[in-house]
């Protein structure tokens, strides 16, 4: 007997849930099948309970400046690891419930088991076989550990299992300071640990702009130990793990190994599908739609690797879907690319990072966090934006930047650069006095002195149409 279904959705993450939605707004005719945990990876081990601790320590974080401006008795503070990493999970289980529920909420349309194709559109799962109409693949990630680490037992840990940890121990050594290494590390600085910290590369927070990771970089080491462009080396000794880049070794309770995420495609059966795989064992697929060849198979989410962020895979599981129930449709847009770490300053990107720039034509307005009035008064006084503009036509294209706030400066640049804002028509708006948006105008104003043509005019929109603003 095979089973028939209209549409398959293999993963109940972020990208499979938000497929399912969009595939429910045409059929019922679903099956959701998951191998794992279930909850998403965003709410489990990533965005929320990783946002959770990060709250605490940054509120921790702030016992020196609440000191230095008269309110006293912070140096007392005691942090209680166990509490504060209870205190995330309560929170984590909270955020989880939604998706489970959802997930489950199919009855016996949600399946828990190992899917593997047996062609491109028959699939077998615990002994079953499925016909599939279509089938979304968005199985997610997981973290990358070389095998030589696993003799580090149980103090090897993971976004995977770092938020289980009941009580960490307060030496840490955090390898890799992508934007999940930076985050940790810093969560766990702020919150008393002594933290050592090594990456291969020289910026930080996935930030590729030098200057900027280094206004970053100049607030962390304050914070802990830094070394990169480090290969390190660990090894077990004892009841401790020596970390080791060649200079002098240290010894740390755990290590959190933060070196990158891996596609979930093993056991797939992907080999039967008929198209070349690459040498990771990944099909080819159409950027835009999301679809493998001329299959009806699409690959949606972290697993394609595309923009491993939450609401990019959210977004890749409503194209699958859309696409899926409609392969003819024109393909849908994308969204100004908008990344944020959320250290305290907060770091990100929105359009072309730097790394993407084009080698020449492009104008850099920058914006010192520093000196910055806001930010002093908040005691928060440290960055660096950059924002990255067309000489041609003063359109904003990119911008990297660490920040008090940046979260919501880098909404309003992801914003404006998918309107094709001007840095003109961006001075047109209104900007706050006292307000770290007051940084962001700077950075536009000085990006515009470096562009050829010049603004005549006051910074104000001309009375095209009119407005009523009368206030009350
Ligand atoms: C520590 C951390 C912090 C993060 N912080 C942020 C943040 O602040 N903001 C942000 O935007 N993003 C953040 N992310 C990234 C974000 O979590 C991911 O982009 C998002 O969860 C990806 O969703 P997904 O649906 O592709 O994968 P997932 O949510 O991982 O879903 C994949 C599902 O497939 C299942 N599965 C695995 N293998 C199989 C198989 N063979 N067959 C069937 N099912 C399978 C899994 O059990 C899982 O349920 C963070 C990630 C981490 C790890």
């Amino acid at each position: 007997m095979t089973r028939h279904a209209r549409m398959v959705i293999l993963g109940a993450g972020t990208a499979g849930l938000t497929a399912l939605k969009e595939t429910q707004r045409h059929t019922e005719d679903v099956l959701l099948i998951n191998d794992g945990p279930y909850g998403t990876t965003c709410a489990r081990v990533g965005c929320m309970p990783s946002k959770a601790l990060l709250e605490v320590a940054h509120a921790h974080g702030r016992r020196e400046w609440l000191a230095a401006v008269g309110i006293g008795g912070s140096a007392d503070l005691q942090v209680d690891l166990a509490a504060v990493m209870a205190h995330v999970r309560v929170l984590r289980d909270r955020f989880t419930s939604g998706a489970i529920q959802l997930a489950l909420s199919l009855g016996e349309r949600s399946i828990r088991g190992r899917p593997r194709f047996l062609d491109a559109q028959t699939l077998e799962v615990n002994g079953e076989r499925i016909h599939a109409d279509a089938v979304i693949i968005a199985t997610g990630t997981r973290p990358i550990v070389p095998d030589a680490w696993r003799v580090l037992g149980d103090r090897l840990v993971t976004s995977d299992d770092v938020f289980e940890l009941v009580s960490p121990g307060r030496r840490v050594g955090v390898v890799g300071l992508g934007p999940i290494g930076t985050e940790l590390g810093q969560a766990f600085a702020q919150l008393g640990c002594d933290v050592h910290a090594f990456t291969q590369g020289r910026t930080v927070a996935g930030l590729s702009d030098p200057a900027v990771s280094t206004s970053l970089l100049e607030v962390l080491q304050r914070q802990m130990s830094i070394s990169t462009e480090a290969t390190v080396t660990v090894r077990r000794d004892g009841d401790r793990i020596m970390l080791d880049n060649g200079t002098a070794p240290v010894a740390v309770d755990w290590v959190l190994a933060a070196l990158g995420r891996q596609p979930n495609i093993e056991g797939l059966g992907l080999d039967s599908l008929g198209v070349a795989l690459d040498e990771r064992g990944m099909p080819a697929f159409d950027p835009a739609t999301l679809r493998v060849g001329d299959l009806p198979i699409y690959i949606a989410g972290d697993v394609n690797q595309q923009r491993p962020l939450q609401h990019e895979a959210a977004d890749d599981g409503r194209i699958a879907a859309h696409h899926a129930m409609h392969p003819e449709a024109p393909c849908l847009a994308r969204r100004a690319p908008l990344g944020i770490v959320f250290t305290e300053p907060g770091a990100g990107r929105v359009g072309l990072s730097y790394r993407e720039l084009p080698a020449s034509g492009m104008v850099t307005g920058a914006a010192d966090f520093s000196r910055q009035a806001r930010a002093l008064m908040a005691g928060r006084n440290a960055g660096l934006m950059h924002l990255y503009v067309d000489a041609a036509d003063g359109r904003l294209v990119g911008a990297e930047l660490v920040a008090p706030d940046a979260e919501h400066l880098l909404h309003l640049l992801a914003w404006s650069l998918q309107q094709g804002l001007t840095v003109n028509e961006m001075l047109q708006m209104p900007f706050y006095h006292p307000t770290v948006e007051e940084g962001l105008r700077s950075a536009l104003q000085a990006a515009r002195r470096g562009i050829s043509e010049r603004s005549r005019q006051p910074d104000l929109p001309l009375c095209r149409k009119p407005i009523d603003w009368a206030l009350g």
